[in-house]
Formats: structure tokens, C-alpha cells, sequence
């Protein structure tokens, strides 16, 4: 056991990642009911800091720490969108999105930021010197990274795989005055490198402090999306949960906060989770397909998903059982599928990123083969904004993407300014 306010990130017996423990003895003190209550009461505070979503569960999330060293932005109690239309579509009554994108910094990333950064300003609070933050990034990591560092006064370095992140995601972390490396490789040659020099318990005044998700820390600040899902259902559970995944920690960190709740005995059975992958970046897939006999590592191919464009997952060994505890399953879209399901989405109403059009193609797919029942209550996360993926969206309605048939596509008209004109344009359009 270690404290959480120590500098290590792997167990130096067996190497795996460590894992917050939390004293549920302690927490049963309260019951169920007192649960739902405290954290219904606190939706919407004004008392720092449990407006927010993620500090609004303070207890089940980083109890220890003092409430002036919280660094959040009020992240989370996102909406949860009842995508009626499209379910309709589809053929799926019960079809909610949980928009995590709309966000501080456009992706569900910051649940897990904030609660990093706080501990990293408690630290620096008890004296433990740390330099920096740092993490390696398909994006949205980053962005969350510098802009909590940023608001906190702690200096952010960033590693890139160059050419492979949005412009959009590029500019945030440039934006926060974060140190932004591009690296010539992929993201996984990013995370090796952070690796090397981000070492376990080396803290000195110039040490770089690990923010990526192997960092057991982060973990428990997405851990809860699940929670909150449940809590926008008044404590009912979902039969189906849907989740795009490249490194593997949030769909580990949606299984814990359920996981939670159920030892807490506020759910009485976990809801079946559905992991997501692009056919170009899927070694979780094809470790599924071999019953997770072994883990399987691949060099991931560029996809439109590019956030979870990530061939050798950090963790792997806990997601594996976040699937198989819930009776779950892993599926993978090609890029024309994530593409389709995206602009179908985005014309009901939605603004998704590949991501999110990532997870919906597998819900399309899985109801297809009834494997998900078309009366079954389904929940799509949404990870990212899609103002984040502003070139996917032009190349999909420009038609220029690769591999996608843009058949949704809606370009603008261009025409001269002659009313006569517009009108005859308008009703052609409309009839
Ligand atoms: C990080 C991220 C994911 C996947 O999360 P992992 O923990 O890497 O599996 C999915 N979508 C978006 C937009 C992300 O930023």
C-alpha cells in the first residue's frame, strides 16, 4: 500500500498499475438512501467544491484532500441526451447520449484531470517538490492537462505523436502556455518515451509528475461517468453502456465507479458495457476475439478516431476484467461505419465527434444482430466535443474523407443574390 501523495505510478513487485483503494468499510457508514441523497443534494452547489460532478462524490473520490487544493473547473453533470429521434431511426426506444464533450475543455478527459491536479497542488501544499506535469496524447488528454495546470500555476510539458492530433487539440495545450513537444512517432512511441522519463518515487524540484491514465489517480475522477449516468436515472441502472476505447483507463475507470456503487448497495447489477474500437487501431478487439488468452499489441493505422488511435493499451489488464464482470463485449467499426453513424447522428440534432460516431456504429451493429434488444435502455458516452474535429466534419460534407462514402453529405448552395433564384432553390429543396 501506498500513499496516493506518493510519486508511483507501476507495483515494483509485479509491474502491473496500482490501483486506488478505497476504505468501503468506512463508507458504509452511510447508507444507500444517504448516499443518493448527499450527492443529489450537492447537483448544482454553490459551495466549493461540490458543484462539480466529480467533487460532488468527494468521498468515494479523494477524501484526504483539503477543499482550498481542489483545482476544478465544475467538470461533469454533463447532459444526458435522449436521442429520440435517432432511436427512432434505428429502432431503439431507449436511446440516451451522455454528452461528456461539452465540457472546459471539449472532452470527458477533464473528469479525470481535475482530480490529478488537485493532488499534485496538495502535494506541492505538503512539500513534496514536483517540476511539472506532463503526459503523452492523442489530444484531449493534453488539453486537459494544460488548462487544469494552467489554472493551478503548475507548468504543463506535453509529448504529441506530430501530425496525428486535430488542430484543434493542437492549439489548446499551445493556447495554455503548456511546453508542447511533437514527437516524430505514433502515440505509443509518445507514451514510451514519457515512461522513460517520468520514473516511479524520483521527485525532485525538476521532476516531470505522470498525468497520463496509467496514473491510478485519474482513474478515480472518470470513474464518475458510470455513477452519474445512474444518478441522471434516478439510481435506476441502464441495461447497455456503449464506450469508444484506445488506452483502455476509462472504460477501467466506468467499471470501477459501477462496481463501486453495486459493493455500496445502491445498484443491485452492473449494466453490460460495450467497448468500441476502429478496425485500425483494435488490439483490444482482437484480444477479445481470442477470450483474452493473451494481450495483443498492434501497430495502429491512422483512423478518423483519432484520439483512440493507440495499438498497445496501458490498461489493458483491467479492462479485461471490466468486460468480463459485466458480460460484455468489443466490437469494431471501419471508418466509412463511424462516419455514416456520425453524420446520421449529427442530423438528428447531435454535433459528434468520430469518436462518439465510433461508439454508435457498434450500438448500430450490436442491434442488427440483437445482440442489443431494440426495448433495451442504451447509453452512448459521448468523449469529445466535435467542434474538436472540425476537419472530419468538412471532409465528410466535402466528401474527401478515405474510405467514406459521404452519403449524407450536405455542402452549402452556392448562388448569385437574385431572390427568384433562392426561391426556386428553396422549393426544389423542400418538395
Ligand atoms: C481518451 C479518449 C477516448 C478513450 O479513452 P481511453 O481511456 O484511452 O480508452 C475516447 N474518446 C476520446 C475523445 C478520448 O479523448
Amino acid at each position: 500500500m501506498y500513499s496516493i501523495y506518493e510519486v508511483i505510478y507501476t507495483c515494483p513487485n509485479c509491474g502491473g498499475l496500482l490501483e486506488v483503494q478505497h476504505d468501503t468499510e468506512a463508507l458504509r457508514t452511510r447508507s444507500a438512501d444517504e448516499w443518493k441523497k448527499l450527492f443529489d443534494d450537492r447537483v448544482g452547489s454553490t459551495e466549493w467544491p461540490y458543484g462539480s460532478g466529480v467533487w460532488g462524490k468527494k468521498e468515494w473520490i479523494m477524501p484526504t484532500i483539503a477543499d482550498d487544493n481542489v483545482v476544478s473547473m465544475y467538470e461533469g453533470n454533463s447532459n444526458l441526451f435522449w436521442a429520440e429521434r435517432l432511436g427512432r431511426q434505428i429502432g431503439l426506444s431507449d436511446l440516451w447520449v451522455k454528452l461528456c464533450g461539452n465540457s472546459h475543455t471539449g472532452s470527458f478527459k477533464d473528469l479525470g484531470m481535475t482530480v490529478l491536479i488537485s493532488v499534485v497542488k496538495q502535494m506541492q501544499a505538503d512539500g513534496v517538490p514536483v517540476g511539472a506535469v506532463g503526459c503523452a496524447s492523442t489530444g484531449d488528454t493534453s488539453a486537459a492537462l494544460a488548462a487544469y495546470a494552467a489554472a493551478a500555476g503548475i507548468p504543463a510539458v506535453i509529448f504529441l505523436p506530430e501530425g496525428r492530433v486535430s488542430p484543434a487539440q493542437l492549439i489548446q495545450p499551445i493556447a495554455n502556455g503548456a511546453f508542447v513537444l511533437a514527437l516524430d512517432t505514433d502515440f505509443d512511441g509518445c507514451m514510451r518515451v514519457i515512461r522513460e522519463i517520468t520514473q516511479d518515487s524520483d521527485s525532485d524540484d525538476s521532476s516531470i509528475y505522470l498525468a497520463n491514465s496509467m496514473n491510478s489517480l485519474r482513474i478515480e475522477g472518470q470513474k464518475t461517468i458510470g455513477i452519474e449516468i445512474v444518478q441522471q436515472f434516478d439510481w435506476e441502472i441502464p441495461d447497455w453502456i456503449v464506450i469508444p476505447v484506445g488506452n483502455l483507463g476509462n472504460i477501467s475507470a466506468l467499471y470501477k465507479g459501477l462496481k463501486l456503487m453495486l459493493d455500496l448497495g445502491i445498484i443491485s447489477r452492473l449494466p453490460r458495457l460495450v467497448a468500441a474500437q476502429a478496425a485500425k487501431a483494435n488490439p483490444f478487439y482482437l484480444s477479445y476475439l481470442n477470450g483474452f488468452s493473451e494481450k495483443v499489441s498492434v501497430e495502429a493505422e491512422t483512423t478518423l478516431a483519432s484520439a483512440i488511435q493507440i495499438g498497445d493499451p496501458v490498461s489493458y489488464d483491467k479492462a479485461v476484467q471490466a468486460i468480463q464482470e459485466t458480460d460484455g463485449i468489443v466490437e469494431q467499426v471501419e471508418e466509412h461505419e463511424m462516419a455514416a453513424a456520425a453524420a446520421m447522428a449529427d442530423a438528428t440534432g447531435m454535433y459528434t465527434c468520430p469518436h462518439t460516431g465510433t461508439a454508435l456504429a457498434a450500438l448500430f451493429k450490436l442491434l442488427q444482430r440483437k445482440v442489443i434488444g431494440s426495448n433495451e435502455r442504451v447509453i452512448v458516452i459521448s468523449t469529445a466535443h466535435g467542434l474538436k474535429f472540425t476537419p472530419f466534419k468538412v471532409g465528410y460534407h466535402e466528401g474527401t474523407l478515405t474510405e467514406v462514402e459521404s452519403d449524407l453529405a450536405n455542402p452549402p448552395v452556392y448562388l448569385p443574390a437574385d431572390a427568384d433564384i433562392v426561391r426556386d432553390a428553396i422549393q426544389r429543396r423542400l418538395s
